[in-house]
C-alpha cells in the first residue's frame, strides 16, 4: 500500500482533482508472474527482462497452488501466466499442471528454447480436464523487425513452435507491438500470410500492445481523473479494466503479493494484499502511466 507521503498523489492528480479509479468487482481471471528471468534481451520489454534477471523472482510450486487454491474458492474462470519467459522457471510445467485440474489456463511466451526443450513436458497437458492456450510473440509481421529486437532467427523458431503447438492440439494465439496510428484491423492481415505457413487459422486472437515503456520509466501522459472516467466511458468500458476483474501474483524479496494487474509490477503502491481476497477490496487509483492506455486504447493482456 502507498505510504503516507504518497498518500496524496495515490488520490489525486497534480491539479488536485479526484483521481480516477476502478472499484474490483469479481475475481475472473489470476495471473501469476512467473520471474523476469528470460532466454532473450528485449530492448523495449515492459518487464525489463533478460537473462539472469530476479527483479521479479521465479514463484515456486508451493506458492502458486496457495493463490490456485484461494481463486478456485472464489470461483476464477482462468488462470494466466507470463513472465520473462515462463518455461524458464522450473517448478512451471507442475503449476499448470496444477492449474489445468481448475480452469482453463493461459501462456504468454516468447515461443523459442525453453519452451521447444519442454515439449514433450507439455504434450500430457492436452488430456487435462481443462484447455490450454498459449499466446505466441510475434512482434511484426515483417521477421526482420522481430528479430531485431529479438535476435536472429527467432521470428522463424516462434513461427515454427505456433505451428507446433496447434498441431498438437493447444490453442494458440499471438502478440504483437501497435504503431502509432496504426489502422489495427489492417495491420493484423500482415500476419495471414505467416498464419497460413504455421497451418494455424488466420482468425485466431491478436492482441496489441502500445508501448508500455520499461519498467520505472514516468513518461507524461495526461491524468485520468474521476470525471474522465464517467465523461469518456460507459460502464462496460469500465469493467473492461484488467484491475476489475484480475489481479497478479508477483513475488519480491521473497514474498508472493497481490498486484492490480498485469501492468503495474514496477510501482509498490500496486502491491494490494498478501491474499486475493484482500486485494480485491482495494480500490484501484489509476495513477501509473499505463493506466493511460487501458484509459485511451482499452490496453489489456487479457482475452476476455
Ligand atoms: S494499468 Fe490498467 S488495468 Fe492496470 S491498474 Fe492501471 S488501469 Fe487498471
Amino acid at each position: 500500500m502507498p505510504t503516507l507521503s504518497e498518500y496524496e498523489t495515490w488520490l489525486t492528480t497534480e491539479k488536485g482533482d479526484p483521481r480516477g479509479y476502478i472499484q474490483p468487482e469479481k475475481l475472473d481471471e489470476l495471473w501469476f508472474h512467473t520471474g523476469t528471468n528470460c532466454n532473450l534481451r528485449c530492448p523495449f520489454c515492459l518487464e525489463g527482462s533478460k537473462p539472469g534477471d530476479n527483479r521479479i523472482e521465479e514463484i515456486s510450486y508451493a506458492e502458486a497452488v496457495r493463490f490456485i487454491d484461494e481463486a478456485r474458492d472464489m470461483e476464477v474462470k482462468k488462470f494466466s501466466f507470463t513472465g520473462g519467459e515462463p518455461f524458464i522457471n522450473r517448478d512451471f510445467i507442475r503449476i499448470l499442471d496444477y492449474a489445468l485440474d481448475y480452469a482453463d489456463c493461459l501462456v504468454l511466451t516468447n515461443a523459442t528454447e525453453p519452451l521447444m526443450n519442454r515439449f514433450a513436458e507439455i504434450l500430457p497437458l492436452r488430456d487435462k480436464q481443462h484447455s490450454l492456450n498459449l499466446r505466441v510473440s510475434l512482434d511484426h509481421p515483417d521477421p526482420h523487425l522481430h528479430d531485431k529486437m529479438r535476435g536472429k532467427g527467432n521470428f522463424a523458431k516462434a513461427l515454427r513452435t505456433l505451428s507446433r503447438l496447434h498441431t498438437a492440439g493447444f490453442g494458440v494465439s499471438i502478440a504483437r507491438l501497435m504503431s502509432a496510428g496504426e489502422n489495427s484491423e489492417e495491420a493484423d492481415k500482415y500476419y495471414t500470410p505467416w498464419l497460413d505457413e504455421a497451418g494455424v487459422p488466420s482468425d485466431i486472437t491478436i492482441i496489441k500492445f502500445p508501448d508500455f515503456y520499461r519498467p520505472g520509466a514516468m513518461p507524461e501522459v495526461p491524468q485520468i481523473t474521476e470525471t474522465c472516467m464517467t465523461r469518456f466511458l460507459n460502464a462496460r468500458q469500465r469493467s473492461e479494466f484488467m484491475c476489475n476483474f484480475s489481479k497478479m501474483v508477483v513475488k519480491k524479496n521473497g514474498i508472493p503479493g497481490v498486484f492490480a494487474c498485469t501492468l503495474v509490477d514496477d510501482d509498490d503502491a500496486y502491491n494490494l494484499a498478501p491474499t486475493l481476497k484482500e486485494a480485491m477490496n482495494v480500490r484501484v487509483m489509476l495513477r501509473h502511466h499505463r493506466c493511460y492506455s487501458c484509459f485511451a486504447y482499452g490496453a489489456s493482456c487479457s482475452e476476455k
